[in-house]
């Protein structure tokens, strides 16, 4: 039984198979892609070729760097994050982004004495994602405001708002399925990952939407020392 119990502990998730997939994958994506440049100087003529198969290279990258976020630190390396410096971050990451595109970005958040349980990294790709979602709902430019109010029940909730076209009801249902995107150039993974992080975080994720917009919000136990 022992033995028994031992083993499916050290069974991975899906998510932690993709990244490790993702990871195993890369190298050999690396070499391919350093001999791709060689051949590329010694056939000029078929440039056009080797472009195509560069860009390709590129996106399987894109979608490699992705599913690796999911690769599991060890409970070990979770350690109290201080929500405010995080969301800092990120936005400081985001900012350049969201001015090329005409936005701005708006905080009304108090997070200074409050602190989540977590993987740092992970829990800034989670809301990198969801900004630069909002952000590319937002063609023609606009406004990402993030909000942010500690709850009762040791809980604190984390809204993303954009004012995008919104999420029609019927596509609604299908995100978060893997590789579903309605972006030309989407992965379709970057929801998710972030659920599957928020989960391994012992978060929640809620999706509102009209035709006015966005929000997403996500909400994550308090870490036990505030
Ligand atoms: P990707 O961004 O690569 O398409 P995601 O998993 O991040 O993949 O998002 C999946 C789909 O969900 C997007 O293609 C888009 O249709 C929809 N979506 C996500 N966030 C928003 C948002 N803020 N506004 C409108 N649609 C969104
Ligand atoms: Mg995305």
């Amino acid at each position: 039984i022992n033995n028994l119990s031992r083993l499916s502990e050290k069974q991975a998730t899906a998510g932690q198979l993709a990244a490790g997939l993702a990871h195993e994958i890369r190298n050999p994506i690396t070499a391919i892609k350093g001999f791709l440049q060689l051949l590329m100087g010694e056939n000029v003529g078929n440039r056009i070729y080797f472009e195509i198969i560069n860009s390709e290279i590129d996106r399987i990258e894109e979608i490699l760097k992705e599913l690796m976020v999911l690769a599991k630190p060890t409970k070990q390396k979770y350690e109290r994050v201080n929500l405010q410096s995080l969301l800092e971050q990120v936005i400081t990451l985001m900012v350049s982004q969201a001015l090329l595109n005409n936005i701005q970005i708006v905080t009304q958040i108090d997070f200074s004495y409050t602190w989540i349980t977590g993987d740092k990294n992970q829990l800034k790709q989670v809301f990198i994602n969801f900004i630069k979602n909002a952000i590319e709902a937002m063609p023609e430019g606009g406004m990402v405001q993030i909000n942010g109010s500690p709850l009762a029940c040791g809980q604190v909730r984390i809204s993303i708002t954009d004012q995008g076209c919104g999420i029609p009801e019927d596509i609604l249902n299908q995100i978060g399925q893997p590789f579903f995107t309605t972006k030309e150039n989407g992965t379709g993974l970057g929801l998710l990952v972030s659920r599957e992080i928020i989960k391994e975080h012992k978060g929640d994720l809620y999706i509102e939407s009209n035709k006015n917009g966005t929000t997403l919000h996500v909400e994550f136990p308090l870490s036990s020392e505030q």
